[in-house]
């Protein structure tokens, strides 16, 4: 068994030329069917089987997606201005999926695609560079035609949401290049890693940078309304509301609170008293540049988030009693800030100043009554 793992290194060599010697079949087979696929468009055959197209036809019953089935319908309505790519891929120097930019290229600039020009490029770049580099000529043959696609594209621009039964919400949508740009370029800061010990997967992490982008650290816009029995976390104390949420658990509140200039936290029953003492806890003017000095970055230990994505915690929350001072203050980021309140962690100072993390308690069995 393990053998079948572990192979040597001529093994590799094998193997590698197998792969490449596939790759070519398959190539070859995919120029067949594209040209099979542009000749079926042109019966009736799909018509008389009910498809809205020979496209929805080939993606049903060959079982692809729209995007690759729509790829080799176009290699093969365009072979004719193709003849010299489809001889070079036989011979093994681009692949397919040159081929389909290539097709793609000619379809959208028309009497100006120029095949010998491109296919030098073809060759000396990748299937995705030379798409990227096709997407430039397409604007350099163009450019008004390029502009023309690109709005086409922002019209379709779309963005759903919905709130599921457990109140998750569902997202999904469209951008314009443009626009998801935009999104990418602010996502992809927040999006990173925050250090060896983080474990969150990909999606994760993007999950928790919208989250934070939606945040902003703008102070107070979002308003929770809490109880003080559920601020303190209370038993029998009901959930916090915030509008569009479903109720959330007295935890969460209390990280809102922790630092007032991230959320505002109105007290049920008397948010008059708590708006106007609110202004003890915000961390924010002198306090907050001299904690975001002081601390530079997320004090957990191994975190590398900078100070600007950064709440200050209250190491004693002031519902407790914890003074919203420098010493009582450390910065944490978003991520960290939540596993103190809602997953369980505790953060002691030492002496020397430095900040030890301490996992939540496990337990086992029932607790231990007050006598025990
Ligand atoms: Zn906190
Ligand atoms: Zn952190």
């Amino acid at each position: 068994m393990l053998d079948s793992v572990i192979r040597s290194a001529s093994d590799g060599a094998k193997l590698a030329l197998e792969l490449v010697g596939l790759r070519q079949e398959i190539d070859r087979l995919e120029l067949r069917f594209s040209q099979a696929a542009a000749t079926f468009a042109k019966t009736t055959f799909w018509d008389d089987e009910g498809s809205n197209s020979a496209l929805d036809w080939i993606r049903f019953n060959c079982r692809m997606t729209s995007n690759a089935a729509a790829d080799r319908l176009t290699v093969g309505d365009r072979l004719a201005n193709l003849g010299r790519s489809a001889q070079t891929m036989e011979s093994g120097e681009i692949g397919f999926a040159h081929l389909a930019v290539m097709a793609r290229t000619a379809e959208a600039v028309g009497e100006a695609f120029d095949e010998d020009r491109l296919l030098q490029l073809a060759k000396l770049n990748s299937p995705g560079k030379f798409h990227y580099k096709c997407l430039h000529y397409r604007h350099a043959v163009d450019a008004k035609a390029y502009a023309d696609a690109q709005e086409r594209l922002a019209e379709e621009r779309s963005l759903r949401m919905s709130t599921a039964e457990d109140g998750c919400l569902l997202i999904s949508g469209l951008l314009d290049p443009v626009g998801g740009a935009a999104v990418r370029t602010a996502l992809e800061p927040l999006a990173r890693p925050s250090g060896e010990h983080d474990d969150r997967n990909r999606e994760q992490r993007y999950a928790d940078a919208i989250v934070e982008l939606a945040g902003g650290g703008k102070p107070a816009n979002i308003q929770v309304t809490a109880t003080i029995e559920t601020l303190k976390g209370l038993a029998g104390a009901t959930a916090a509301e915030m509008e569009f949420s479903l109720p959330i658990s007295s935890t969460s509140v209390q990280r809102m609170a922790c630092d007032c200039s991230v959320t505002r936290v109105l007290l049920s029953q008397e948010s008059v008293t708590i708006d106007v003492g609110r202004s003890k806890r915000v961390v924010s003017g002198g306090l907050s540049r001299a904690l975001k000095a002081r601390d530079g970055s997320c004090r957990w230990p191994g975190c590398e988030r900078s100070a600007s994505m950064c709440d200050g915690h209250h190491l004693v929350h002031w519902i407790d009693g914890g003074e919203t001072n420098l010493d009582n203050l450390v910065l944490l980021c978003r991520r960290h800030h939540r596993m103190v309140h809602e997953g369980g962690w505790q953060l002691v100072k030492t002496e020397d100043q430095t900040i030890v993390t301490v996992g939540p308690m496990v337990m086992f069995g029932m607790p231990p009554g007050p006598d025990q």
